[in-house]
């Protein structure tokens, strides 16, 4: 080689517009260009070339010999196969987005609940049956192999899987769209119940190597943090800052390819992980402090290591606030380095790149780009601040204060001097612009400021990214109508109401039915004589005209009731609980908080289990047995909820021990809920409670989940459940409760005046005051948070509701035929909770972006 071809040989892919490609291209030599060419030999999909493929992995990747090979190398293996083919499809839609250079649209998540990746992937390209086929000639089963694999659990409930829905939607859709997230070493934890308590294990997930990820160590960004902020002029005579940095931190990039279905798009999430900076710092080696130097390297990798494991609350702790100025400032920098490949004008960048805000984790990123653009690119505040505003959209999560996140001014000078500063700025100019149109209105100033005016001072960060933002939605109807009624009201005023818009969340049905509940998936194909109805759910109205159809709904209620058996099964494995699978099953599996009030659904069930002990022998003949299943993980420090974990298991003790009560009742606790569990769990549900305080559940996803696979919802008039209801209809349903717009009095009544409590369930707190479920001691904390501490969620008021509706149940579940008709209704007109929907209302709405498909291979 000449050195002129070395040096070519080494320059990695820079293509952006077709021209430079093309110029780039004429200068390889052609020879060389004719060998890549020649031995370019894309692997084929039939069975041999699969089969071959995992066999040469075992061999060279592996290193095993294929005859002593069990279900996890014989995962291994194929996972590596697999891979291969979503590189290739990942690396062809990376080259087409790169020569087309369309807009991009960037989702910033700290959390990705990603779960598994190797069905999905299969099932996304076609490839199950060779797959299948070609594993079992070597000697394995898939369905175990696909066991083996670990989830990436790199979230704690909905938003993270919110974020994995959307990616999968946005390569399914075709559209050129990055995900950014951080790569934890540590996901959620893995609950453990041990006495009926749970205890916590750490989730050290990369234990072995992890084929779904591809590291890209020659991609890595510094990450500066702490210092101060000097001034200068520039040769303008401008005032200018530079901010130098006390410490600095490399980011090095993981990217997981995410595959769309039916498609040849391949997307990506780029994963950062922190990791000492290449060049060690001189200081320590010339002062001969070696310790002190492997210390500080040791505190690099600790940025990435930890997901935090609280769900919709805020811990101000620095190590988390690092984490996310870490994470914004490598994504923003390496967005910034693709647009900057296209020589383009700053003014541009919101016509190439539209980023989201998940909640206001990352509104970093606002001052961040602010800095970039002003302090290093000498941009004009003005001009920046337009840019910034066209750029970013902000998605709000919830309205529960504990939830909001607020940064203390001095924690946040510390660590990010400069950016404290320019956010004061930013508060300042939009507090004049405030005061010019509303003069003299000092008590607006101080509502819609940013700052805090507590001790110490405190950032709002949900109001720096709504004031930052063009667009800010609310994830379901009533939350959208709320955040403009509550905690964003006066920006309504301030900013108009055209910022402020819904977009209901969604979930995908390629994971949500195709791959958790393959059968129903392949009866509904059956019936509608497609399945083009997984990347248009709005078919599925085709099997509407079938509900009444005696036969169609005996096969419908057969895999109904084999996905009960295969959920009995997974509850006498890891619980050693035997339920019987023609019982109602009724499902609560989501995180443990108190505004899901899994206390009222135990509360009930204690109430069920009072009424069957009272019972003759002819009054039980007549009641529907069921099982009541629920599931979720508590946040380590939340002590109220692991309460509530131990309450069921104690209750489950008594209840499933009581020889005079059978099968009538059963109270189970599937330990550590994760993705693979759902997709067990949700496919087997007759009904699922989502029962949270009207107005604290912002959307809920897994209410779509349960009954886009034929289950009934007993729910509260709470975030999409209303949107649901209106869908479904009003016979598929049973609504409880309060109002939203009743519950700022409710409380207030349970707060100031003596109201006596409900008598069924001060009848429910005796029992478990009078030690029926153990020692009545351990829960007199739970009790007391509706006594003492005035019943905040106001389980007392609804408790009534909600007894008669699970009587309502009862009945209609008496009625097979009705429930089975019922049951294809629930499927049938679930079309708009598709997140292909959802994505393509942002996309439309707020992005401002299209599809770029990419073409089949001639
Ligand atoms: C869908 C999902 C959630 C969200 O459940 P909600 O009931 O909407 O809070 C949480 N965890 C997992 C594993 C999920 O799949």
């Amino acid at each position: 080689m000449t050195e002129d071809q070395q040096k070519h040989h080494k320059r990695s892919f820079t293509g952006f517009t077709k021209e430079k490609l093309e110029e780039e291209l004429a200068q390889v030599p052609s020879e060389q260009r004719a060998a890549w060419e020649k031995y370019t030999v894309p692997e084929g999909n039939d069975v041999d070339s699969i089969a071959r493929s995992i066999v040469h992995h075992t061999t060279t990747t592996l290193a095993r010999t294929p005859y002593n090979m069990d279900d996890f190398g014989g995962y291994q293996a194929t996972a590596h196969s697999v891979r291969d083919k979503l590189i290739q499809d990942w690396n062809e839609t990376q080259q087409y987005h790169t020569i087309k250079d369309p807009k991009r649209v960037y989702y910033l998540s700290l959390e990705f609940l990603l779960g598994r990746a190797m069905d999905n992937a299969l099932l996304a390209r076609g490839l199950k049956e060779p797959y299948t086929e070609a594993t079992k000639q070597l000697g394995f089963k898939i369905e175990d192999l696909l066991e083996e694999e670990r989830d990436a659990a790199l979230g704690n409930g909905g938003l993270g899987r919110l974020a994995a829905c959307y990616m999968d939607s946005l390569a399914t859709l075709d559209y050129p769209a990055w995900g950014y997230g951080l790569r934890y070493t540590y996901g959620i934890f893995q609950q453990k119940i041990v006495d009926g308590y749970q205890n916590e294990v750490p989730d050290y997930w990369l234990t072995y190597d992890n084929p779904w990820e591809l590291p890209r160590l020659d991609i890595s960004i510094e990450v500066p943090f702490y210092g101060h902020v000097s001034k200068y002029s520039d040769e303008n005579g401008r005032t200018r800052h530079k901010w130098e940095a006390g410490e600095i931190v490399q980011a090095v990039a993981y990217d997981v390819p995410i595959p769309g279905f039916d498609t040849n798009n391949t997307i990506n999430i780029r994963f950062w992980s922190s990791k000492p900076r290449k060049e060690f710092d001189l200081a320590y080696f010339n002062s001969g402090d070696y310790n002190r130097a492997v210390e500080d390297q040791k505190k690099a990798e600790n940025i990435t290591s930890v997901l935090y494991p609280n769900d919709n609350h805020m811990v101000g702790k620095e190590l988390r606030l690092k984490q996310q100025y870490f994470w914004v400032c490598a994504s923003l920098h390496d967005i910034i380095r693709r647009f900057k490949k296209t020589d383009r004008p700053w003014s541009e960048f919101p016509d190439q790149v539209a980023i989201q805000l998940n909640d206001t984790h990352p509104t970093l990123a606002v001052p961040e780009l602010m800095r970039v653009l002003v302090d290093l690119e000498g941009l004009e505040w003005d001009e920046a601040w337009n840019i910034t505003t066209r750029t970013f959209g902000f998605t709000n999560h919830t309205v529960l204060p504990e939830a909001l996140e607020k940064w203390s001014v001095p924690m946040l000078e510390h660590l990010l001097p400069r950016h404290l500063q320019i956010i004061f700025d930013i508060n300042l100019f939009f507090l004049q612009t405030v005061e010019k149109t509303f003069p003299n209105d000092r008590d607006l100033l101080a509502t819609v400021s940013i700052i805090e005016e507590s001790q110490p001072q405190s950032v709002r960060m949900a109001f720096l990214a709504v004031i930052a933002s063009h667009k800010v939605n609310g994830v379901a109807a009533l939350h959208s109508q709320i955040i403009k009624d509550t905690i964003f009201a006066p920006f309504i005023k301030v900013l108009g109401p055209d910022r402020f818009t819904n977009k209901t969340n969604g979930i995908t049905p390629r994971r949500w039915l195709h791959q958790a509940n393959p059968d129903l998936s392949n009866l509904i194909a059956k019936k509608l004589g497609s399945f083009k109805f997984l990347k248009e759910l709005s078919l599925l109205d085709g099997l509407s005209k079938y509900a009444n159809d005696e036969a169609f709904q005996k096969e419908w209620m057969d895999i109904k009731y084999k996905n009960k058996v295969r959920l009995t099964n997974l509850i006498k494995e890891r619980t050693g609980i035997e339920v019987n699978p023609n019982a109602l099953f009724d499902i609560q599996v989501k995180r443990i908080h108190e505004y899901k009030r899994q206390f009222m659904n135990i509360l009930g069930v204690i109430h069920r289990y009072a009424n069957l002990k009272k019972m003759n022998a002819a009054q039980r003949k007549a009641v529907v047995p069921r099982v009541v299943i629920f599931g979720g993980k508590a946040a380590p420090g939340y002590y109220i909820a692991k309460l509530v974990i131990k309450l069921i298991n104690s209750v489950g003790e008594k209840v499933n021990n009581d020889k005079d009560i059978g099968d009538l009742l059963k109270v189970v606790f599937i330990p550590d809920y994760n993705v693979s569990v759902a997709e067990v769990i949700i496919p087997a549900n007759d009904i699922s409670q989502h029962i949270s305080t009207a107005g604290t559940e912002a959307s809920g996803t897994s209410n779509m989940k349960f009954v886009l696979n034929g289950g009934l919802i007993l729910g509260t008039v709470d975030g999409a459940n209303i949107e649901i209801y209106e869908e479904i209809g009003d016979d598929q349903i049973f609504l409880f409760g309060a109002r939203s717009e009743q519950v700022e009095d409710l409380r207030h009544v349970q707060r100031y005046r003596n109201v006596p409590m409900n008598p069924e369930l001060q009848a429910v707190i005796h029992l478990i005051e009078n030690g029926t479920f153990g020692e009545s001691h351990i829960f007199q904390p739970l009790i007391n948070t509706i006594t003492v501490g005035k019943d905040y969620y106001l389980i007392s008021v609804d408790f009534g509701s909600y007894l008669e509706s699970n009587e309502l149940v009862d009945e209609a579940f008496k009625d097979k035929k009705a429930w089975a008709q019922k049951s294809i209704l629930c499927t049938a007109r679930m079309g708009k909770f598709s997140s292909d929907r959802a994505i393509k209302e942002y996309a439309e709405d707020i992005w401002n972006i299209d599809p770029v498909p990419v073409p089949d291979k001639k």
